[in-house]
């Protein structure tokens, strides 16, 4: 299978060419036909597959076999996201395959001025690529037009659900046409995806390239038991033994994000924390840094980590179990992508085995365990409940996978209940 038998045209050839992209990935093979001959989709695709590039190529292609461009701009596609960085990323992803062509779009999220988002949607755009927050309140400031969209793209939607916008996404709606075509991408299929697909989608096509909450093949897992206090010391040493220049690790809390930052750089390895309560600016320059290889280690939490598309990241550290087990794979997801050989260490100790347990039943599969030597955990510590709290994901919702966090106190939500601060 080639892109130029997919049926896109020359200016989005040339894009892809561009990206270096020889063939389609599995998801783009199946959801690009699809999509151009105006069906709906339901696809069940995991950050990695090259779903974006899935539904924006296609899209960019009906865009550009409507009418002729007359100069003027008019908002024909909204593409909704449940993070910024996503967000971020997919508008660049926009950009990049639309090199070509006339479009223009804009990416709208909170955490930012929204004036020079006014400024961007009254020179006109054809695309925008939105978290649902922000984009309620430019309608409720009347400075975006939705009732022109063709064309509306839900990305990974069970995660916009999880974090309780589907109110905003019902609001949104309210407001387009009745007779567009609608994508829905999620990475699982829970009873509320079904059901939001139900009101939402005409006569879908069903796609689904990985199997849900499978370990992609391309990734090695590792457990590497130790005890809590030495985790620190493990991380250090495996950084430096294996001479890691980029890496990514995963902490349940902030302050345990913050912590572990300060402790390798004082080991002498760069690091930097993302997480919901540092600005959007310091969110994006931390990407950027670790991005360019300015910094080795990015310590994230699981919601500031979503989404994010990294090349060929060689290395993912669970510092911490994640107590929902699915963000296990959300995770180790970060890694071996695009056909990548990736490998996802986690550093496990006695008060986790719980939830090493969860996460073994949910990948259907035993992770091999690693006892370093000098490392080993000290049998005598016996295990402790896990505090929960700290606001690590602060997300509200419903319950897809027991146990998980209360949502943390109420500081960082609004009284609509969103989400403010990821
Ligand atoms: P996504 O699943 O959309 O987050 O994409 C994951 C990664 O795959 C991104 O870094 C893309 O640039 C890359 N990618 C997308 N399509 C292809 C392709 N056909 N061939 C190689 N890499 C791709």
């Amino acid at each position: 299978m080639s892109f130029e038998k997919l049926g896109l045209s020359k200016p989005l050839l040339k894009a892809i060419q561009e990206q270096g992209y020889t063939k389609p990935t599995p998801i783009q093979a199946q959801a690009i036909p699809v999509i151009l001959e105006r069906k709906d989709i339901l696809a069940g695709a995991q950050t990695g597959t090259g779903k974006t590039a899935g539904f924006t190529l296609p899209l960019l292609e009906l865009l550009s076999r409507k009418q002729p461009h007359k100069g003027k701009h008019q908002i024909k596609a909204l593409i909704l996201t449940p993070t910024r960085e996503l967000a971020a990323q997919v508008g660049e992803s926009v950009r990049l395959y639309g090199k070509h062509l006339p479009f223009k779009s804009t990416v709208i999220f909170g955490g930012v001025k929204i004036n020079p988002q006014i400024t961007q949607l009254r020179k006109g755009v054809d695309i925008i690529i939105a978290t649902p927050g922000r984009l309620l309140d430019h309608m409720s400031q009347k400075t975006v037009d939705l009732r022109h969209v063709d064309f509306l793209i839900l990305d990974e939607a069970d995660r916009m659900l999880d974090m309780g916008f589907i109110n905003d996404i019902k609001k949104v709606l309210a407001v387009m046409p009745k007779d567009k075509q609608t994508l829905l991408f999620s990475a699982t299929y829970s009873n509320e995806i079904k059901k939001l697909s139900n009101t939402l989608l005409k006569s879908p096509t069903l796609i689904e390239v990985a199997r849900q909450n499978t370990a992609s093949e391309s990734v090695s897992q590792a457990v590497y038991h130790v005890d809590k206090t030495r985790k620190r010391e493990l991380l250090t040493h495996l950084i430096n033994e294996g001479k890691w220049s980029q890496v990514l690790v995963f902490t349940r809390t902030k302050h345990g994000a913050n912590r572990l930052t300060t402790q390798l750089d004082k080991d002498g390895i760069t690091a930097v924390a993302i997480h919901g309560n540092k600005s959007q600016n310091a969110r994006t320059k931390a990407l950027a840094d670790f991005k360019k290889g300015d910094v080795r280690v990015l310590v994230a939490t699981d919601i500031a980590a979503r989404g994010i598309d990294i090349d060929q990241l060689p290395h993912v550290v669970n510092y911490e179990l994640p107590n929902v087990s699915e963000d296990y794979v959300h995770r180790i997801g970060r890694t071996g992508r695009a056909g990548n050989k990736g490998e996802a260490i986690s550093l496990v100790c006695v008060d986790e085995h719980e939830y090493l347990q969860n996460i073994e039943k949910l990948i259907k599969k035993d992770i091999p365990k690693v006892w370093l030597k000098g490392f080993k955990p000290d049998p005598s510590i016996k295990a402790e409940p896990i505090k929960q709290g700290g606001g690590g994901r602060g997300r509200g919702g419903n319950s897809r996978n027991k146990p998980r966090n209360k949502p943390s106190g109420n500081s960082s939500r609004n009284s609509s209940g969103r989400n403010k601060n990821r």
